[in-house]
């Protein structure tokens, strides 16, 4: 199994083990504004990304993102189904496009998160996870241009997506089911900003105990 696989693998299972623990949270918040499933949704498609990752050894990777991009788009289902997978294949595509600074995971990310925005179109503020990727998109960026270090980067990237998440329990919907209810979606965090942040978190403390 090569290095890049591994590596891939490990992040893959701190997220998917910190949506576990955070699963009876997250569908009270799906079933307070939205249809409940958005926990079920997203351990499945983690746990057949795991399965089917462990496969792709040889890739690199912008090939392990693509490839991801689709098994989640198939897998999870529902809104964030589509949304996660577009994601993975557009940070894969960018990873791959010669112009990219070659091996920018930062340039990489804010690329995906641009196509998840032109996907979803929603945008900051329409209480959706893009309240959390986007500042994190921003955070990342500043920080690679700042030339700040690994643990500055990481935890500026960490803070970015709490407060981001925090951010959307005071917002009305402007997109997804949550928008049907108006009024009675303020008090509550958006579930997919939650899991978002709860990936990202889990990814930066691994990211610090390898580092
Ligand atoms: P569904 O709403 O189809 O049941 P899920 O329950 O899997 O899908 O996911 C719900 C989450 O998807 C919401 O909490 C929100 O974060 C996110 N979401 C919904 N619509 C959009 C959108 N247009 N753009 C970005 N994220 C969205
Ligand atoms: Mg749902």
């Amino acid at each position: 199994m090569s290095a890049h696989n591994r590596e891939f693998l490990a992040l893959l299972q701190k997220a998917s083990a910190a949506i576990g623990d955070h699963a009876e949270e997250v569908a009270a918040l799906d079933q307070a504004i939205g249809d409940g499933d958005h926990v079920t949704n997203l351990r499945r498609g983690l746990e057949t990304l795991l399965r089917a990752a462990a496969d792709w050894e040889a890739m690199d990777w912008p090939d392990l993102l693509q490839k991801s991009g689709m098994s989640l788009m198939s897998s999870i289902g529902g809104a964030s189904g589509s949304l996660y997978g577009t994601l993975f294949m557009a940070m894969g595509k960018a990873l791959k496009a010669p112009e990219g600074s070659a091996g920018s995971l930062a340039h990489g990310f804010a690329q995906g998160v641009q196509a998840m925005k032109q996907r979803g179109k929603a945008d900051v503020g329409d209480k959706t996870m893009l309240d959390v990727l986007i500042p994190v998109a921003q955070a990342w960026t500043a920080a690679t241009e700042t030339q700040s270090p690994p643990a500055v980067t990481r935890q500026a990237i960490a803070e970015a997506a709490r407060a981001g998440c925090e951010s959307t329990r005071d917002m009305v919907a402007g997109k997804g089911r949550a928008s049907f209810l108006g009024e009675r979606a303020r008090g509550y965090l958006d579930p997919g900003a939650r899991t978002s942040q709860l990936m990202i978190e889990a990814i930066v403390r691994h990211l610090e105990g390898s580092a």
